[in-house]
């Protein structure tokens, strides 16, 4: 395959070879004319594929407004409805796909009440869409560790059976008492030699506090680029020297921060993260699920939304928007052989756009989509779907 007169990031036109799923080569275009812009595949950093109603009929949402109203809400509507970790997930993995997103992380729910399900159906799906997209899993203690006996050995099997990586949640507001909460999250990545991805929503100086333990657990276990702090909310709340030392930490330790960049949350500060250090990436969190009705499988839209999030204007700004959902996530989730480089997987996006920052105000979906090595979508519609 031979994707003629493109412009890889906004740069000068190539053609693109492709051969065995790789690019084989880039050689300078002959042809005149405006090429057509070419992205590496997206990276949807944080998603739940378990939670997601993608693909079924509206469902009212009438939840409650604590965290417990949302858990408990989510368990019996699981129930109620019949809901199916691989079928929904599958349909928002090929709505991703469409999208352009070729490299998924996704936390998969390990609790009382799921147990390894969710973990067994979503390992059947990662295999089953292998050829297509590279899914990674966080085995994620959605009801916390210390509060229902089992919730680590289910983590441990979980990690046993193939999970990508180990997740953990607020150990100080769910858990009450985050240092036992975090050595166990790091004593199983250590056992499994497997990262760890943390939702932190805890804010202020809790969520400071939360975040220099973890910094402390992945200096000492020397899992510098091995550990992400989702949310990560407390460095939006801080003031600007105390989010510098945190930051400072961060970097020094490697740890990355991923965002969802929620309107109603202060966030962590973008071009400061990049000043010091930090790699920043971002992801949708909830799409369309019994927590929250709202994102969609597509992140230019997400890159969109960061943009807007920290009001990023000039173009070479909103640029930084686009690294988080392509080159930064891949980075900090360890997706390998990934960019617009040769010897790289083929994973191209071909968007109808002069530049990158129209690509991410515009966000109209991409004219081709090609996922190690073969087309799998063309203007927004799936392959043989
Ligand atoms: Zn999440």
């Amino acid at each position: 395959m031979i994707l003629e007169h493109v412009s890889p990031l906004g740069g000068a036109a190539v053609d693109v070879h492709v051969a065995e799923g790789r690019i084989a080569a880039l050689t300078p275009s002959t042809r005149e004319g405006t090429p057509r812009l070419l992205l590496p595949g997206l990276v949807e950093g944080h998603c739940h594929l378990d939670k997601t109603l993608w693909g079924r009929p509206w469902w009212r949402n009438e939840v409650g407004p604590s965290l417990m109203d949302r858990i408990n809400n989510e368990k019996a509507t699981r129930r109620a409805i019949g809901m199916d970790a691989a079928r929904e997930g599958r349909a928002l993995c090929e709505a991703h796909l469409a999208a352009g997103t070729t490299r998924l992380r996704s936390h998969v729910d390990v609790d009382e009440e799921s147990r390894l399900t969710h973990v067994e159906k979503l390992l059947a799906l990662r295999e089953e869409m292998a050829s297509r997209i590279e899914i990674q899993l966080v085995a994620f203690p959605q009801s916390g560790i210390l509060r229902t006996p089992g919730v680590e050995e289910w983590l441990d099997a979980a990690l046993r059976l193939g999970c990508d990586a180990v997740g953990g949640l607020d150990p100080s507001l769910i858990d009450r008492d985050p240092v036992r909460h975090l050595d166990i999250v790091f004593k199983l990545a250590e056992r499994h030699g497997k990262p760890v991805d943390i939702h932190l929503h805890e804010a202020g100086e809790l969520g400071a506090f939360s975040m220099e333990l973890i910094a402390e657990r992945a200096r000492a276990l020397g899992m510098q680029g091995r550990v992400v702090i989702s949310h990560g909310f407390a460095l939006g709340d801080v003031t600007g020297a105390r989010a510098d030392a945190l930051l400072a930490q961060l970097a020094e330790a490697g740890v990355a921060l991923c965002t969802s960049v929620p309107p109603s949350r202060a966030v962590p500060p973008l071009k400061r993260a990049r000043e010091l250090g930090v790699t920043l990436f971002a992801g949708n969190d909830n799409i369309r699920d019994t927590w929250s009705p709202h994102n969609a499988p597509d992140m230019l839209a997400r890159a969109a939304m960061v943009a807007l999030k920290y009001e990023l204007r000039r173009d070479e700004d909103v640029a930084l928007a686009l690294d988080a959902v392509t080159v930064l996530g891949a980075q900090a989730c360890g997706f390998a052989d990934y960019g617009l480089a040769v010897g790289a997987r083929a994973d191209l996006v071909m968007v109808e756009a002069e530049s990158l920052a129209e690509a991410v105000v515009m966000r109209r979906a991409p004219k081709l989509v090609v996922s190690a090595g073969r087309v799998v979508a063309r203007d927004g519609i799936l392959a043989g779907g």
